[in-house]
């Protein structure tokens, strides 16, 4: 694979904040791979499970990403595919810089009250799941994706993730204008031309070109221009790219500040995580840049902003929505660990368990917005007993009561396989598969064989070598 970068770029940045033409090249040749991953507190909440996970991917040489409280950097790429910790959401591979954003949103809004927070452009799912671990969980997070094969693979990792307050939306930007001043955070991953990725995936080379990050810096106008009605008025915007084009970031700044009533807002920074700060030419917009020849991550731009201005929430007259009945909530309560301020919510056959603040939210959003997953589905409620959902083993919902057969690697490995591990064991009817403590699934547990409940979309395809 050709790590010789297009000249037309390398001239393209003379004269950027930080830029350095030879270390930058150099940098490129290298072709280093950095493999970093952040944990997900909700399932890692100890320091011993963390440490747990952590080993079971590397014995040594585990570091911390700086600017970043959950993510670390492993000094090899494992097989993530072969860890069951992996399915059970107990990390999301990341790329570090994109971590900054946690000191984006702790520098522009308080975490402690109840947001609404929308990711615009989210699948895979990584910023989304950062988001996710910040926000409260009386918070709700709106994670969209126009192209609706990444908003399925967005909602599968948001089901991993196990978190309750999400809703996953596939809708273009331009649909948002319809919830004017709905979200008290917005973030813009936007589509770019792709360069700061130059160096991990040297293949989109290839397909860069200054027409193209024109296109992409056209789009990102457009992106911002349909969302910005829906942020409130003095809600936060972060937008972020993984280009070093000033056209697609200093330049974006500048006509976000003169076409819209936004202030800048500045991140502090420490000296040694090497961010370099950059100022734009027209608007004194600050936003920061990340080169892989200075620091341990892909390149990276972000910026925020504050909105000055901003319409109100017209929450028209939406149909209510119906709730599942005694009888339901019955036959779900064994299965479930649910706090008492939740609702619960009949979808079809399926029963949709609904944080409060979700709920409200729920009957509006169902009518602007194409919902693909909301809250955590808990499964169908027959006459005696729940067919509970992939969504509620992986959630932190389940209830810790039911029975459930712990895997070893091998055997977990089967499961994830979608065969049946043959397990000796006592255990009769529904239970939970666990590795080490974390579910992975459902299984029925027969006199001489196993149903294996894994989802058949989710279960590993690849060849198991060398266990
Ligand atoms: N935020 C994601 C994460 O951290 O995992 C990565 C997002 S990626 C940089 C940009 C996303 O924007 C892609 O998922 C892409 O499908 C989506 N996208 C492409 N064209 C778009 C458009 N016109 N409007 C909105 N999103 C678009």
């Amino acid at each position: 694979m050709s790590y010789q970068l297009p000249a037309a770029l390398l001239n393209s940045l003379a004269g950027l904040p930080g830029y350095n033409r030879e270390t930058f090249e150099q940098v490129h040749m290298a072709a280093e791979k950095i493999t970093s991953l952040r944990l997900n507190p909700a399932k890692t909440g100890t320091p011993e499970i963390a440490q747990e996970v952590l080993q079971s991917l590397s014995s040594s040489g585990v570091s911390k990403v700086p600017w970043s409280s959950e993510g670390y950097y492993l000094p090899a790429r494992p097989s993530f595919t072969f860890d069951p910790y992996f399915h059970a959401g107990a990390y999301y591979v990341q790329e570090a810089s994109s971590m900054f954003l946690e000191q984006a949103v702790r520098a522009t809004v308080d975490l402690t009250t109840p947001l609404k927070v929308l990711d615009l452009c989210a699948a895979p799912g990584g910023k989304s799941t950062l988001l996710q671990s910040l926000i409260s969980p009386d918070s709700l997070l709106v994670a969209n994706e126009v192209i609706k094969a990444r908003a399925a693979l967005l909602s599968d990792n948001i089901t991993k993730w196990g978190a309750a307050n999400v809703v996953v939306t596939n809708n273009d930007p331009r649909d948002f204008s319809r919830l004017p001043g709905y979200f008290d955070l917005v973030v813009v991953d936007a589509p770019c031309s792709g360069s700061g990725l130059f160096r991990r995936n040297p293949e989109l080379i290839a397909e860069w070109s200054p027409e193209n990050v024109t296109l992409c810096s056209q789009r990102q106008q457009r992106i911002m221009a349909d969302v910005l009605p829906a942020v409130k008025e003095n809600g936060i915007v972060i937008y972020s790219t993984c280009s070093f084009s000033a056209a697609e970031d200093e330049e974006i700044l500048d006509w976000l500040a003169s076409h819209f009533e936004l202030e800048n807002i500045i991140v502090p920074l420490e000296e040694k995580w090497h961010i370099v700060t950059t100022v734009t030419n027209k608007r004194n917009c600050t936003g920061y840049r990340f080169y892989p020849d200075q620091l341990k991550g892909e390149g990276f731009f972000i910026a925020c902003f504050r909105k000055r201005s901003g319409e109100s929430v017209r929450n028209g007259k939406a149909p209510k929505p119906t709730l599942a009945n005694a009888k339901q909530r019955d036959v779900m309560a064994p299965w479930t660990n649910v706090p008492a301020d939740y609702q619960y919510w009949q979808h079809q056959e399926e029963i949709l368990l609904l944080p409060p603040l979700l709920a409200a939210a729920m009957p509006f959003l169902q009518q602007q917005l194409y919902i693909r997953k909301a809250g955590v589905k808990a499964g169908q409620p027959g006459a005696k007993e729940l067919i509970p959902d992939h969504q509620l083993a992986l959630s932190g919902l389940v209830s810790e009561q039911l029975p459930a057969v712990s895997l070893e690697l091998p055997q977990a490995l089967q499961y994830l396989r979608k065969e049946d591990p043959g397990i000796d064991t006592h255990v009769r009817g529904w239970a939970l598969v666990k590795y080490k403590g974390m579910s992975l699934g459902w299984a029925k547990f027969l006199p001489n064989r196993m149903n294996n409940y894994y989802p058949k979309e989710l279960r590993i395809l690849k060849e198991i070598t060398g266990l």
